[in-house]
């Protein structure tokens, strides 16, 4: 078994981002980059990702911060990455610019039987990449794997995705996805759906709105963590599933009352994220910060 407890595939990116506070190019971002960041506050995880040959050492460096494994942090010749979004006037959805996939397209992921892990999160990335991944894990060795997805993803691959879907446990959406992804306009009736696709466990992710959790029958909504200022959203969804994921690998609990007290991590993680640009405000996060906010959120909620 591999001293990662955790594994997660998805993009680690070169983003330009514009908020209405600022705009910002060559910001370290992706998917994996800000959930594996996020996780490792919880439990040390495998970070399976590619980089051109413009990605900069000092970004690999950011991850080499922390507890994650860089081994399947693979450097292909050519471009990382891309992705350029802008926030208008609703901070809760970016809209996209550009999506360059540069490396992407080359990228085929060998894991070996030391890499297995107890946990597996396919965040945002092509589906193709992310069945290919959940091909090479054992099962029921590992288990519990959860996955992300994004508009982009469902426009244009969703039979695959439709596979990936039938064949984890956990999907981790934005609302905004989940009815696309359904045609439902209620999110709980968007969350059965999905369920009724695959996934017995569906986090519906809202933005400033916090999110939905449908547990087999089960229901709860916890509210996002109230900020005055949010400075940028980019990567609230990927390190709130970070939280999540992180603290599930750390109890390997996954029944409903856990996955309750795993969003609030989550929130709690993500409420960081978005008071600075790319992964900036994590980098100078301790424990007893996250702990401070966790108690404070548990009397905002408390009624
Ligand atoms: P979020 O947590 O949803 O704000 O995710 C933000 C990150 O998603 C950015 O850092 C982007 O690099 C990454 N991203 C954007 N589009 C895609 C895509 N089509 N596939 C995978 N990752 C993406």
């Amino acid at each position: 078994m591999s001293k990662f407890p955790l594994m997660v595939i998805g993009t680690v990116a070169i983003d330009s981002v514009e908020t209405p506070f600022g705009k910002q190019e060559q910001v370290f971002g992706g998917s994996a980059s800000y959930f594996s960041y996020a996780a490792s506050f919880f439990v040390p995880v495998n970070l399976v990702a590619v980089v051109g040959a413009d990605f900069p050492d000092s970004y690999r460096a950011i991850l080499k911060e922390r507890p994650i494994g860089l081994e399947h942090l693979v450097a292909l010749p050519g471009k990382t990455f891309h992705w350029k979004g802008k926030y208008e006037g609703d901070l809760n959805s970016a809209q996209t610019l550009a999506t360059e996939l540069n490396v992407l397209t080359e990228f085929r992921p060998m894991l070996g039987p030391a890499d297995e892990p107890k946990l597996l999160f396919l965040a945002n990335i092509d589906p193709e990449l992310q069945l290919d991944v959940l091909n090479q894990v054992k099962r029921p060795k590992c288990r519990f794997v959860a996955c992300d997805t994004m508009n982009y993803w469902i426009g244009t691959k969703l039979p695959v995705l439709r596979t990936v879907l039938s064949r984890i446990n956990m999907l981790v959406i934005n609302d905004g996805e989940a009815r696309l992804l359904t045609g439902s306009g209620s999110l709980i009736r968007s969350a059965r759906k999905i369920q009724s696709m695959g996934p017995d466990i569906v986090i519906v992710k809202k933005g400033e709105h916090g999110a939905i959790l449908v547990h087999g029958e089960q229901i709860f909504v916890l509210p996002a963590y109230p900020l005055e200022e949010v400075f940028d959203p980019t990567g609230a969804g990927d390190t709130f599933a970070g939280g999540v994921m992180g603290h599930l690998a750390k109890t390997m609990d996954f029944s409903f009352e856990n996955v309750k007290t795993a969003m609030v991590q989550g929130a709690v993680i993500a409420s960081f994220t978005v008071e600075r640009f790319g992964l900036e405000r994590l980098r100078e996060l301790g424990t007893r910060e996250i702990e401070e906010r966790i108690s404070l959120f548990r009397k905002i909620c408390k009624f």
